[in-house]
């Protein structure tokens, strides 16, 4: 009997006994290819020798010094390397665990901010109906995904979500893409100004949607709207990049791409690649220095932010995307497998969408491409996927419909960025395997 919990009560789960590259392996012998990095987590693959060189030469020198008495010089060398790359503006960094904690200390800055300037009032946060941002009660408050959150209701932050950017269901006839982006990013400011904008603390977003909706980019222009409507009523723009970030959508930021800068940015996994769990609040000098001008303070912290050997693992990740040009690689790759799933099932009867950016890709099932009805929940059509995809060795991220019941079941792929193009072809041919004995 196991002592851990929660379990997969319906199957026994392999046990891992190592990594290699883009594959793992469990104590019968048998290889996964790790199509989905765990989820979006191992972006440099299972062995990397600098990262583990890093965590070893850390533990070496020093394991742990509380940041309450000492800085460290993996953590400022982070920090650092973070910044030269961080979107325009963005300035101070704060080391956490996870993405959780990223999302935490992101809505505690936020307050902060807006009680030290003299705005006490804004408090709400507006969010997309098609999100996650964590499992602790702030990022489960803010996060759109209405399963994880009706268990736990009423939830303590005040949120209201507006409609996500999802042109393959959302977009109406005759529409254009940018003017169907407008026109959701335009519900941003309705909302603020059915809640007074003056109660309003920041709006929520994660600039490609990650796992409740597999690979979502937004269209054109609509992240530049946001950004006019939050500039307009003095709202906070936080993103969060914990799935999306660190070179998953083919640029460090995701947001580089929709020619955004938001006033505070959260990462995790792609940072500590699975090495280390980490993650970061990143956040502009004009928040920062307004706190610094008043209270002093941001009034927050854990016990193991800013880790020395979390630290030393990151840092020696961030080098790896950005001076050995792994981010770049994830772009390259990720045209790549589009160009292999488009092949392999972009005719497919029951493949409504093949979508997003970098190595971060979905496919969306549905019964029927014309009406686009997805298959009924009760197939449990991403469950049978998962479970088939890993039979044959294939490990990928499924999802089933949840936004307003609409939509289809997915499965997410995200593989490490050292992806070569024999695993490309080795992740179409087992997903046309899992799909085939699916459906
Ligand atoms: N935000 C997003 C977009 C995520 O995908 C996740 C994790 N899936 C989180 C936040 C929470 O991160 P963590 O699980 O590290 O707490």
């Amino acid at each position: 009997m196991s002592h851990i919990f929660p379990r997969n009560s319906r199957a026994a789960l392999p046990m891992v006994a190592r990594g290699e590259g883009v594959y793992l392996f469990d104590t019968d012998g048998k290889r996964y290819l790790d199509g989905s990095g765990g989820a979006a987590v191992s972006c440099l693959g299972h062995s990397d020798p600098d990262v583990t060189a890093a965590i070893k030469a850390q533990l070496d020198s020093v394991a742990f010094a509380h940041t309450g008495f000492f800085t460290s010089e993996p953590a400022e060398r982070l920090a650092d390397l973070l910044i030269e790359h961080a979107p325009h503006g963005i300035d101070r960094v704060y080391l956490v665990s996870g993405g959780s904690e990223a999302m935490e200390a992101a809505l505690k800055l936020a307050r902060q901010y807006f009680i030290e300037t003299g705005q006490p009032g804004r408090h709400r946060v507006i969010a997309r109906r098609q999100s996650y941002h964590g499992n602790t009660l702030g990022a489960l408050a803010t996060g759109g995904n209405m399963w994880r959150r009706e268990p736990f209701a009423p939830l303590m932050i005040e949120t209201s979500h507006i409609a996500p950017c999802y042109a393959y269901r959302g977009q109406a006839p005759g529409e254009s893409e940018r003017e169907y982006g407008q026109r959701v990013a335009d519900e941003l400011e309705e909302e603020i100004l059915r809640l007074g904008p003056e109660t309003v603390m920041a709006f929520v977003a994660e600039p490609v949607v990650g796992a409740t909706a597999g690979a979502v980019p937004p269209v054109a222009g609509y992240f530049q709207r946001i950004r006019e409507i939050c500039d307009a009523y003095g709202v906070l723009l936080i993103l969060d990049e914990v799935m999306c970030g660190m070179g998953r959508t083919g640029t460090l930021f995701a947001c580089e791409q929709d020619g955004v800068a938001p006033d505070i940015v959260i990462i995790a996994k792609g940072l500590g690649a699975g090495y280390q769990p980490i993650g970061a609040m990143l956040c502009s000098g004009a928040i920062h220095d307004a706190i610094a001008a008043g209270s002093g303070a941001f009034l927050h912290g854990h016990t193991y932010m800013g880790h020395p050997v979390a630290a030393a693992a990151a840092l020696a990740v961030l080098t790896r995307l950005t001076a050995g040009g792994l981010a770049d690689r994830s772009r390259v790759m990720g045209e790549r497998l589009n160009a292999a799933l488009e092949a392999g099932f972009g005719q497919h009867p029951h493949v409504g969408d093949i979508r997003g950016r970098g190595l971060f890709r979905a496919l969306e099932f549905v019964e029927d491409r014309e009406t686009k009805r997805p298959f009924p929940p009760e197939k449990g059509l991403h469950k049978r996927l998962k479970a088939a995809a890993f039979e044959a060795g294939l490990i990928c991220y499924p999802m089933g419909g949840t936004i307003d019941g609409r939509q289809g079941d997915h499965v997410l792929l995200a593989p490490p960025f050292i992806l070569e193009d024999a695993h490309v072809d080795e992740i179409v041919d087992k997903l046309g395997t899992a799909i085939a004995r699916s459906i």
